[in-house]
């Protein structure tokens, strides 16, 4: 180290605090990356990779980037999961003794994001902290794996804590739905007592970031939650009872204050997260549903969010997801959601000058996080400016907004005067995006500003007054007002008028024919002049960063203005899609029961425009139509059927109209679903074993308010073994009071359809065809009762199967319908049977296959009944018991 440069020395100090992060050191107008950083950078920047001190001692790998354009290169990276430091010159270059002072001034990471050019302006962007106390698995009071959760963009930050067997499994599950981008644990805790952190799938590509320990030790993390929010104790937020989620939370904003750098004062409060206050919705139903995402590619298109979202601002956008993904568990919250959108339905003339003046509004939760991170600039206050415009006309419009929940949002809206005169009067109209240059500021808004530019702009006339001046004082017409580098500003008379010299006049220079002056005016005015670009930048930057204060001082404000805003775009735009498709108000009550009439999926009635959906009704109810055996056609639309009603639920619940005719939601508490093939193939999972750990998910987290879906369970296996899979799975549901919840069951196992027979709460359903020449018709109709057939090879032909395979399949199927064997008992599709290599029957059974759905009678019962009492003697009724003993030795021990 000692045979250094200084320059390297002072690199590898603050290298070696930065050990986890490529470190961006700026070094005159770039940013230089060294050593092990610079191999990294230039490979994923595509960088040349050249060095520094080449062929010395020194020699170092470098490469580099401008510093004007680092943004580009930084959002690169974060993009590839590093982590990146900026170490910026902390200290006047012109000032400096030896090497100038510099310090890593932020670290950024995926989680921590704030450059609206890298974020989706319509979704969060969360970075997470996990740790756990004690034995979550126990379940005791004080053990628990807690979680936080923020998005250091808006300042939502919430928090969960996890006990129990299925504690794990809760975090995991938590993980897949906030998804975030980072994740932060404390370092070097004994892994037998943290969360498995690198078990932990998280989302793809989660970076895990460490943070020293002591901050989750719980009184630490306690109390920099309290000097965080500003609060002096953190009941007001209900989470005194769950130290782990505290832990977390502590570790999480320390890890956020080192790396910003910052206070973080745009973050005013937090959420406990209760299961019981929202509908739970697994990552699986909501791939099911295509909620926010599509099985496709995980986008937006063909999703529920892409028909419901017509919000007018991003935050509105970010609560109307909010809102899709947590349906509510309360009948009154419910009602107030649909009274509003029932009067914006009602109202478009105001709906829509509403949404007018939303679409004004710009992002006020990210400018707010921008502001209190230090990052925003001019133009970001200038966007806040023009959005709290808006506000009054809001105010006045919103008058008419006589629901109990628009009332109290309008009523509860803070216009913020104050800081829009302040920003109205303060900052320039089209400021510069730097905050270094000037240019910022209104004339007028600060009298020593106002005074440097005058000099600045007003230079040549002044020089020009004091000349006409002093030439009128002194009577010396020759006189001039002028500039040297050596001398500045001067005042040149020459030597015929030298006696003419006022004594205020300093000599300074005596040349042939003339003689140059100062006066302290000229002097004081020179200095303005030449210093009043510099102090202008720098006097603006200072009264910059004071307004920017001034905004995150009003932090709560300004956010319980954003979330009433956010409100009212979600709402409204609830109500422009209600009004553009014909959705109806639904019934929400506390009930078992689920009643819809001409329900319609609506996103697949979207794609199909012209082609005409057909609506169908669902009648359910826990207590009755528990359970409804769907059988029909491949192609039928059984899925569809099955998601149309999941998602009205689900419509309803997050306060949304649905698209059917009339529907009536007993509230559900959370929607279960195993439908269609899942992507874990891609971890290794056989399909079949992830349909059946899903399928155990749900038979032991469903309750009798649930929902459940079951697509063709069973599938991936044997016939057999999946139709009697299918089949006990059914039976639970019924016959287990505390899981008989309303089910959709779709099969193609027409067996399942006897189950209405043998239980009273289980009704069929059937997709109706219609054949016609050898083809299907889909007329896509539920009706009640039964398929007869699946029509899969009819679909098979429709996807363009050849004749031949065609013609063959139907000839073993009409076979396996006549129930046909041979006389050694092999089923005649075995054309060209090789020697044993097909199961007979008689193999089949006694191997216990068919036996599930008529069970061959225990032989100790077969023996029983053929028994006959009277004919034994004492002796022989002895040696009976004695053999069925044997038997039932044999056969169960
Ligand atoms: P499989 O058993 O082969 O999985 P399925 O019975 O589940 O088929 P779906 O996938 O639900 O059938 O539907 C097949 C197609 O039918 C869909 O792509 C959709 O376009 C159309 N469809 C489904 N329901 C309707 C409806 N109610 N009205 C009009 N078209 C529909």
């Amino acid at each position: 180290m000692s045979s250094l440069t200084p320059m390297l020395r002072q690199y590898q100090q603050i290298k070696a605090e930065h050990p986890d992060s490529i470190l961006m050191y700026r070094l005159g107008d770039f940013y230089e990356m060294f050593y092990d950083d610079a191999r990294s950078a230039s490979e994923a920047l595509s960088l040349t990779l050249t060095s520094r001190g080449r062929g010395t001692r020194n020699e170092a790998p470098m490469c580099g980037v401008p510093y004007h354009a680092a943004e580009g290169y930084i959002a690169k990276l974060l993009k590839k999961g590093f982590r990146v430091a900026i170490c910026d010159q902390v200290e006047d270059a012109r000032v400096a003794k030896g090497i100038v002072k510099r310090a890593v001034t932020r670290v950024v990471s995926p989680g921590t994001i704030t450059d609206p050019a890298q974020l989706r302006p319509r979704e969060p962007n969360y970075i997470a902290a996990v740790h756990a106390i004690g034995d979550p698995s126990r379940g005791r009071a004080g053990d628990g794996i807690g979680c936080a959760f923020l998005d250091l963009s808006t300042g939502d930050f919430r928090l969960a804590e996890h006990r129990g067997p299925d504690a794990g499994e809760r975090l995991r599950e938590q993980l897949a739905w906030f998804a975030p981008r980072e994740i932060v644990y404390a370092e070097g805790v004994d892994p037998s007592t943290r969360p498995p952190i690198d078990a932990i799938e998280g989302p793809e590509g989660a970076l895990k970031s460490p943070a020293p320990s002591w901050a989750f030790a719980h009184d630490t993390a306690y109390r920099i939650l309290l000097d965080c929010l500003g609060t002096t104790s953190l009941d007001g937020f209900g989470c005194e009872g769950s130290p782990a989620a505290i832990a977390a939370a502590g570790g999480l904003v320390h890890y956020l204050r080192e790396t910003q750098k910052a206070d973080l004062r745009h973050l005013t409060r937090i959420v406990l997260e209760q299961a019981s206050d929202s509908m739970t919705l697994d990552p699986t139903t909501c791939r099911t549903l295509e909620i926010t995402g599509n099985a496709r590619d995980g986008g937006r298109d063909g999703t529920v969010l892409e028909i419901l979202d017509q919000t007018r601002t991003a935050m509105g956008a970010r609560l109307l997801r909010d809102f899709v993904l947590r349906p509510l568990m309360s009948v009154a919250a419910i009602e107030e959601r649909l009274d509003a959108v029932a009067l914006f339905v009602g109202r478009p003339g105001e709906r829509a000058s509403l949404r007018e003046q939303l679409s004004r509004v710009h992002d006020l939760e990210r400018l707010l996080a921008r502001c209190s991170l230090g990052n925003a600039n001019a133009r970001d206050l200038v966007a806040l400016r023009e959005s709290l415009e808006v506000l009054p006309e809001l105010v006045e419009l919103g008058i008419a907004f006589t629901t109990d929940l628009l009332t109290r949002l309008i009523a509860g809206l803070d216009v913020l005067g104050d800081l829009h005169a302040r920003l109205a009067s303060a900052i320039a109209d089209d400021p510069p995006t730097t905050v270094r240059e000037g240019g910022l500021f209104r004339d007028g808004y600060h009298a020593e500003l106002d005074d440097l530019r005058s000099v600045r702009r007003d230079g040549h006339a002044y020089l020009a007054a004091i000349e006409t001046r002093e030439r009128s004082r002194t009577g010396i017409a020759s006189l001039k007002v002028r500039y040297n580098k050596v001398f500045g500003y001067y005042i040149e008379v020459s030597n015929a008028n030298k006696d003419r010299v006022p004594v205020d006049y300093d000599r300074k220079q005596t040349l042939v024919g003339a003689e140059r002056f100062i006066t302290p005016e000229l002097k004081e005015y020179e200095t303005k002049v030449l210093t009043a670009q510099e102090r202008i930048a720098s006097l603006e930057h200072e009264l910059f960063v004071a307004i920017r204060e001034e905004v995150t001082l009003a932090a709560s404000r300004l956010k319980r203005t954003a979330h009433t805003l956010a409100t009212l775009d979600a709402l409204a735009s609830l109500a422009e899609v209600a009004a553009q498709n014909n959705y109806v108000r639904p019934l929400i009550e506390d009930s078992v029961r689920l009643i819809i009439h001409g329900g319609r999926h609506p996103v697949v009635e979207r794609l199909l425009r012209d082609d005409r959906f057909v609506p169908n009704d669902c009648v359910m109810n826990a207590d009755e139509e528990q359970i409804l055996i769907l059988t029909g056609p491949n192609m039928g639309g059984k899925s569809t059927y099955l998601r149309q009603v999941a998602l009205i639920v689900l419509m309803a619940q997050a306060g949304s109209f649905v698209p059917a005719s009339d529907a009536t939601v007993g509230l559900v508490d959370r929607i279960f679903s195993r439908v269609g093939a899942s992507d874990n193939l891609a971890r290794g999972q056989s399909t079949f074993l992830v349909e059946m750990n899903e399928t155990a998910n749900i038979v032991n987290n469903t309750s009798r308010r649930s929902l459940i879906l079951l697509d063709e369970v069973g599938r991936g296996t044997s016939t057999f073994d999946g139709l009697s899979i299918a089949w006990s799975v059914a039976e639970y549901l019924h016959d287990t009071p505390a899981v008989a919840a309303r089910t959709l069951f779709a099969t193609h196992y027409h067996e399942l359809t006897e189950l209405a027979l043998l239980r009273p709460r289980f009704r069929n359903l059937t997709m109706s065809v219609r054949e016609w020449n050898d083809t299907i018709i889909f007329l896509r109709q539920v009706l009640e009762g039964t398929a007869d057939r699946s029509y899969g090879i009819q679909v098979a032909r429709l996807a363009g199967l050849p004749e031949a395979i065609i013609e063959r399949a139907r000839e073993i199927l009409m076979n396996l319908e006549r129930d046909e064997l041979t006389r050694d008992g092999r089923p005649k599709l075995a054309r060209h049977a090789t020697g044993g290599q097909e199961k007979t029957r008689d193999a089949a059974v006694s191997s216990g296959q068919l036996g599930l759905f008529a069970p061959a009678e225990h032989p100790v019962v077969e023996a029983l009944r053929r028994a006959s009492m009277d004919r034994m003697t004492p002796l022989e009724a002895m040696n009976f018991l004695a053999d069925l003993k044997k038997k039932v030795g044999e056969v169960d021990g």
